[in-house]
């Protein structure tokens, strides 16, 4: 089944707001066995709505609309779908008694524009709304299905999961199930050349790369009969990628490198503390999102300046003179000291020149040190990135917690 979805609303095509929507529901979609083929924008404007909505109807099986469900003279999704489709809009008691209720409780007098949410295109299903006024529907019409929901996404939601998303896997003969394989450490290039023949050879599962915030992520999808289960053929395929990757796969279950560094820490009760430098404390937040992580981490010291890497973290006057705070040596002596001063089993380092300005030809911006001190020794890493400061604070996220990762797994640096 195709399906076209459809979101409705001038603020989108004004840039305002983003059509989110529309990325939730496309990515739901795939768990009842039906593709997206496309997705339009369309305004308040009763004949281009038309248009757009008439334009679906000829191409596609399924389509959701978003938005202009509303009470307002602007939302005109079920008038103009009710009118293409030649329905009459009917009253539905129970949305007038809901509404009714909704302006008792809060004490309001109910304004005669908003009798319009409790109208539908004859012989729909509706959708109870319990978090706004404006209920939804489906239609089914000539062999398609038309799904209408309100726009705001904590509405809209939970009433695609609790009522669409079944409504349409119970008419779908397939379904599609997704593993996402998280890769850190090789490109996006470099992991599509190891995989092209599977990629290229593959009909089901289909495999598809793309790189996302400094990480690359393969989605494997497989297709099977609604009766029948797909993790049989993705198995197989898994294990090839990851005899092909090797270690620099990180997670087949779709978690983060960081949550994958914090569980590591926590099942192995190793203690651990920071001493950041370019990132500030984002380390440090970035760590203690993940639950019951408390139990391993000790501390973290934002050491900008020299005199604090010397003051709180032992760092060397000698060695600041001699290499600079940006150097290999300068992280070895933060990430030992803040083990020495904590007590903890690894103490991490990070310095750096995260930019845009105090780069230089010997230590251009993007060059930044990790260290990581351990029982019995310290892993240093020279990283050279690239990207704006944000994006290099976070890239140097993600290499100290490969690096967690690694020397937690024993498998190198
Ligand atoms: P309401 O009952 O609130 O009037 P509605 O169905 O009429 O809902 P709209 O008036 O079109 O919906 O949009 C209401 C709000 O919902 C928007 O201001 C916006 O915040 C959000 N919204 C609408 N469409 C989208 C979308 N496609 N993606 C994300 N948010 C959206």
């Amino acid at each position: 089944m195709k399906a076209e979805i459809l979101a409705v609303g001038t603020e989108l095509l004004m840039g305002q707001i983003a059509n989110t929507n529309a990325q939730y529901i496309s990515s739901r979609l795939p768990d009842a066995g039906i593709g997206v083929y496309f997705h339009d924008v369309v305004g308040d404007n009763p004949e281009r709505l038309r248009q757009s909505f008439q334009l679906a109807m000829s191409r596609s099986d399924v389509i959701i609309l978003t938005g202009g469900l509303g009470p307002t003279r602007d939302d005109i999704t079920k008038e103009i779908v009710s009118e293409v489709l030649g329905r009459k809009l009917v009253p539905d008691q129970e949305s007038l008694d809901k509404l009714d209720e909704f302006f008792r409780k809060r004490n309001k007098k109910m304004t005669q524009n908003n009798l319009k949410q409790a109208y539908f295109p004859e012989g729909c299903t509706i959708i109870r709304n319990s978090n706004g006024t404006a209920p939804g529907c489906i239609i089914e019409d000539s062999g398609k299905t038309i799904v209408l929901l309100p726009g705001p996404p904590s509405e809209l939601k939970p009433m695609f999961e609790e009522t669409v998303m079944p409504y349409l896997a119970s008419k779908s003969e397939y379904r599609l199930e997704s593993v996402y394989v998280r890769i850190f450490g090789i490109g996006e290039a470099e992991v599509e050349d190891r995989l092209l023949d599977l990629i290229d050879g593959q009909t089901n599962p289909t495999i598809a790369p793309y790189a996302k915030d400094g990480e690359v992520m393969l989605r494997i999808t497989v297709r099977y009969p609604n009766e029948g289960t797909g993790t049989d053929l993705i198995g197989p395929v898994v294990e090839e990628i990851r005899k092909r990757l090797g270690d620099s796969v990180y997670s087949t279950d779709n978690s983060s490198l960081g949550e994958v560094a914090a569980k590591l820490l926590m099942e192995k009760k190793m203690t651990v503390s920071l001493a950041e430098s370019c990132t500030g404390g984002l380390l440090a937040a970035k760590l203690t999102d993940f639950p019951g992580i408390s139990e391993v981490f000790d501390r973290a010291a934002v050491t900008y300046s020299n005199r604090a890497k010397v003051e709180e973290l032992g760092v060397r006057q000698e060695t600041l003179e001699k290499y600079g705070a940006v150097s290999e040596q300068t992280a070895t002596e933060m990430a030992v000291g803040i083990k020495n001063v904590s007590g903890t089993d690894i103490g991490i380092s990070v310095t750096g020149i995260a930019g845009p300005g105090g780069g230089t030809t010997e230590k251009p911006v993007g060059l930044v040190y990790a260290a990581l001190a351990h029982r019995d020794g310290v892993i240093v890493k020279r990283l050279s990135l690239m990207g704006d400061r944000a994006k290099i604070r976070n890239l140097t996220c993600l290499h100290v917690f490969d690096m967690i990762r690694r020397y937690l797994l024993g498998i190198g640096n």
